[in-house]
């Protein structure tokens, strides 16, 4: 056993009593027992340790782990740390398990569970008319109950049909639904698909149909703007069953209703016939118990501060209770429904604006009713902790998909595939569904001609898939996009060479990426021709140099001559390495061509993980 290892097993075979530490520095602390994430980064150790950051430095060091105080390090390297200074050391993993069962909104005793009502989003391709069909179903219900009572957009609204409410999300389209999903937040219990009677299925469309597919939630078909001439029901519905979504009328299960939110035909049968599919749904919560909600949007009003709109999932909300929302945490002073009414609670799947956070969340955040001001400030820090440290720690990459199935972490790789061409589609298709086996499934959640955008590296977030290309690039936006969620993609010109590395990827033989990391840059003021070679007498700009770390040489901003730094000196001296703010001769490997001006930039490749 490692003397980490031994370590930890000493720390959790004490008989720890659980309680916060005492915050006490150093092994004065000896009793104290602290919780650690299984990952955190050197600061956050160091503020739970009450130490500085250096001394964790030192602790490490002694322990032969280098790292600097933004790095991310292990539960057991912080164990040792947390041990070293005295304290008894607890995984917070069995904290954040109880944070998931307290604010769990399934499971519950079925005995205390009571219908609520179906939280429904709009779909569909653009100009098909989601707005319009959003602005008559507020205008149905409007009519009928609170004639002359001016709505707000708060981010969504409810109707009444025939005694039953149904919500509505007002941000119509895939893209803000899977936004959503993709921080985590299962919100819409049924996607309405707009689909305009006269364009037919578009290809946001069939986009809109593979998102809800991919979240699970069942298609209600609305077939608008059918007071139109040019407008083709038939066609659609054909259309439809092309896209494998066949409706009832074609022996198929989706429901589908013609409409035009121009004239109002339509609306009520749409609105009874969600009511039907919610009912088969069984959507339950339990009004009794806490509430526990999701961000549906936040803003700062000027005069009201930070402002959140909230969706009730399961428990009452009550004016008073103190919450965590997403980060922030804060006690609700004033509640507010969609028509502006102040209202002091808010049961399940009820929308409300709520005032008094102190920040502003963000949309998909999840808010919780916790007992005391103490513990909404505690919890909201532990989840900044957990955000910065865990990151995108769970992500599938191709490269690691094999550990993960390994681990047991996947059972299914899905992929989001874009190609060139519709041709390419179905042969690539195919061969990888082919792939998969009893165990592991490949699915191809999405795929569609056209660049990579956006919207398919944020259905790969919220699928936690990876999105492959055949002879397309990612759209600028879609690459910072996947770079920030840490999504993996790839890109081929070659299709049997697609197919092999998923192969690969799978059997845990795809060798892994590399990136280049850039160590610093040097100018070049002055030449020495001498024996070995010519050496440039440069200045270190940035970052540092390195004896035998990778260079390229550029020359008005273009690549003229790649290889490796030779030497490196620093008056008559070889040295290892040079910091910025330096000067220093550089021979760089096989190069004699060095000219004055020119930028020699060092790097190094590093394997993507
Ligand atoms: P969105 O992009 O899907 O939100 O589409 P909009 O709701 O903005 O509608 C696009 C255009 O179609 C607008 O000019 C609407 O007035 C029009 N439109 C929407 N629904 C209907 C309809 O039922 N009949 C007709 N004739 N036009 C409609």
């Amino acid at each position: 056993m490692s003397e980490r290892a031994s370590r930890r097993r000493t720390t959790k075979d004490r008989d720890v009593k659980h309680g916060e530490s005492t915050g006490s520095s150093g092994a004065a602390a000896s009793s104290a027992v602290v919780a650690i994430p299984n990952a955190l980064t050197v600061k956050q150790l160091a503020d739970i340790l009450s130490v500085s950051a250096i001394e964790v430095i030192k602790h490490l060091m002694r322990n032969g782990i280098m790292v600097n105080i933004n790095q991310v390090i292990d539960f057991d390297s912080a164990a040792v740390v947390a041990t070293d200074l005295g304290y008894n050391v607890q995984e917070e993993s069995a904290q954040i398990e109880s944070e998931e069962d307290a604010y769990s909104i399934a499971d519950e005793d079925s005995s205390v569970l009571i219908s609520r009502p179906a939280v429904v989003t709009i779909m569909g391709h653009v100009d098909h008319g989601k707005t319009k069909l959003l602005d008559a179903i507020r205008q149905t219900n409007v009519a009928e109950t609170e004639a002359g009572s001016i709505t707000q957009h708060i981010g969504a609204y409810q109707v009444d049909v025939h005694g039953q409410k149904i919500t509505f999300l007002d941000t119509p389209g895939h893209e803000a639904f899977t936004a959503m999903r993709a921080r985590g937040a299962r919100v819409t219990d049924i996607a309405i698909l707009v689909v305009a009677a006269d364009d037919g299925v578009m290809p946001q469309t069939v986009e809109a149909i593979d998102h809800a597919k991919a979240a699970d939630v069942p298609i209600v078909v609305a077939i608008n703007k059918i007071d139109k001439e040019s407008a083709n029901p038939d066609r659609v519905k054909q259309q439809l069953a092309d896209n494998n979504l066949l409706i009832e009328e074609w022996g198929g299960d989706t429901v589908c209703v013609s409409v035009s939110a121009k004239r109002g035909d339509g609306i009520s049968d749409l609105l009874e016939n969600l009511l039907i599919v919610a009912e088969v749904q069984e959507l339950k919560a339990n009004p009794e118990r806490q509430a526990v909600g999701v961000v549906i949007e936040a803003k700062l009003d000027s005069s009201k501060g930070p402002l959140a709109t909230v969706l009730v999932q399961t428990g009452t909300l009550r004016v008073g209770n103190n919450i965590v929302i997403g980060e922030q945490s804060g006690k609700i002073k004033a509640m507010f429904e969609d028509h502006g009414k102040r209202v002091k609670k808010a049961g399940p799947s009820m929308p409300v604006e709520i005032l008094g956070i102190n920040g502003i969340p963000q949309a998909g955040d999840q808010l919780v009713v916790v007992g005391s001001e103490k513990e909404a400030r505690t919890l909201s820090q532990q989840r900044q902790r957990e955000k910065e440290a865990i990151g995108k720690a769970a992500i599938p990459r191709l490269s690691n998909i094999f550990q993960q199935i390994q681990a047991g972490q996947v059972k299914e790789l899905d992929i989001i595939l874009k190609t060139d061409v519709q041709g390419s589609l179905e042969p690539i298709r195919t061969s990888l569904e082919k792939l998969g086996s009893e165990e592991l499934k490949v699915r191809i959640v999405h795929s569609g001609t056209g660049n990579i955008t956006e919207n398919d590296v944020m259905l790969a977030a919220a699928s936690k898939g990876v999105v492959i290309g055949f002879n397309i690039r990612p759209e600028p936006g879609a690459k910072l996009l996947a770079d920030s969620e840490g999504i993996d993609i790839r890109c081929y010109q070659v299709i049997y060479k697609l197919v092999e590395d998923v192969e690969k990827a799978l059997s845990g033989l795809l060798e892994p990426s590399y990136e280049d990391v850039i160590e610093g840059h040097a100018e070049v003021r002055a030449l020495f021709d001498v024996k070995q070679g010519r050496i440039a007498g440069s200045y270190v700009t940035d970052g540092k140099l390195t004896r035998g770390a990778q260079a390229r040489v550029i020359r008005n901003g273009e690549l003229v001559h790649e290889s490796s730094i030779s030497s490196l000196r620093h008056f008559k001296d070889n040295v290892r390495e040079m910091a910025a703010g330096f000067e220093c001769g550089i021979g760089v490997e096989g190069y004699t061509e060095l000219e004055i001006g020119d930028i020699i930039e060092a790097y190094r490749k590093e394997k993507v993980t």
